[in-house]
């Protein structure tokens, strides 16, 4: 469903990512751990389109099945970006709040996203709205469809971007660290809703997080970044029982 080949993005002429090659497969779960500054948002945003103006796509290609046919990710203009946002691949980030705005209720946010990517207008864009709502198992999904962000906790804010990120239908889910802000319990409850997603709809997420404990938990692979480049991916079980970078390793032990 996704093909990256040979990713190298530069910023102000200076490499950040290289070479990075991966796949995903519908339904599937794909970890993407690696320390702070080693390329996993720039590798998310190049895919996304989302890049800042200082940063470079150098080379690769990045193949995506759409309903027209392939197409490159990486090449398409920024009309194409935008139809693939939200309909092909829709990202969510650690810090709902950036993304929502705050003089404007949940529900109109999510009803406009709907309007947006899908046929759906009026009355028939609110009921999808309250149907995605309800199916991010809040226990009061019209109470949180009329409330305003700050009225809501942080787990509640990330299932309203969750159901906005879904608003189109897309076939992948980016999550850039979803619940690195969260506490545990609420982490967990999100995690097994992303699982319940990819179940569902047979959305692939790419799962992207410091945390290894979080990536066993969630994901069907693994892949390792540091310093912009890919060390290692496999499955779960290959990465943590035959790690055969000393960084993997060390990800390793450190956990224990
Ligand atoms: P974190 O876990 O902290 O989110 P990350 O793996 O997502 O880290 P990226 O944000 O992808 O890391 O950054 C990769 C590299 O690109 C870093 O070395 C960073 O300094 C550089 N970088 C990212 N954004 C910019 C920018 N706007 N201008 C210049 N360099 C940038
Ligand atoms: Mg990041």
């Amino acid at each position: 469903m996704l093909k990256v080949s040979d990713l190298t993005v530069s910023f102000s002429g200076n490499p950040v990512v290289s070479g990075i090659c991966f796949s995903l497969m519908p339904g599937e779960i794909l970890g993407f751990v690696g320390e702070s500054g080693s390329g996993k948002s720039v590798t998310s945003l190049a895919l996304m389109g989302l890049l800042p103006p200082n940063a470079k796509v150098e080379g690769g290609s990045a193949s995506f099945s759409t309903e027209k046919g392939q197409v490159d990710l990486l090449k398409v203009d920024s009309k194409t970006h935008r139809q693939i946002r939200g309909q092909g691949i829709a990202m969510i980030f650690q810090e709902p709040q950036t993304s929502l705005n705050p003089s404007m209720i949940c529900g109109k946010q999510i009803s406009e996203a709907v309007e947006l990517h899908t046929n759906l207008r009026g009355a028939k864009a609110k009921e999808r709205c309250i149907q995605l709502l309800a199916e991010m198992q809040l226990t009061d999904p019209a109470k949180v469809y009329s409330s305003y962000p700050h009225q809501l906790s942080g787990g509640q804010k990330q299932r309203v971007m969750i159901a906005m990120a879904l608003a189109g239908n897309p076939r992948i889910l980016i999550a850039d660290e979803p619940t690195t802000a969260l506490d545990v319990t609420v982490q967990k409850s999100i995690l097994q809703l992303l699982k319940d997603i990819r179940q569902r709809h047979q959305i692939g997420i790419i799962f992207i997080t410091h945390d290894l404990s979080v990536v066993a938990e969630v994901a069907d692979r693994i892949m390792v970044m540091q310093q912009g480049q890919i060390v290692e991916q496999g499955t779960v079980t290959e990465i943590f029982n035959n790690p055969t970078h000393p960084y993997t390793r060390r990800l390793i032990e450190f956990r224990k």
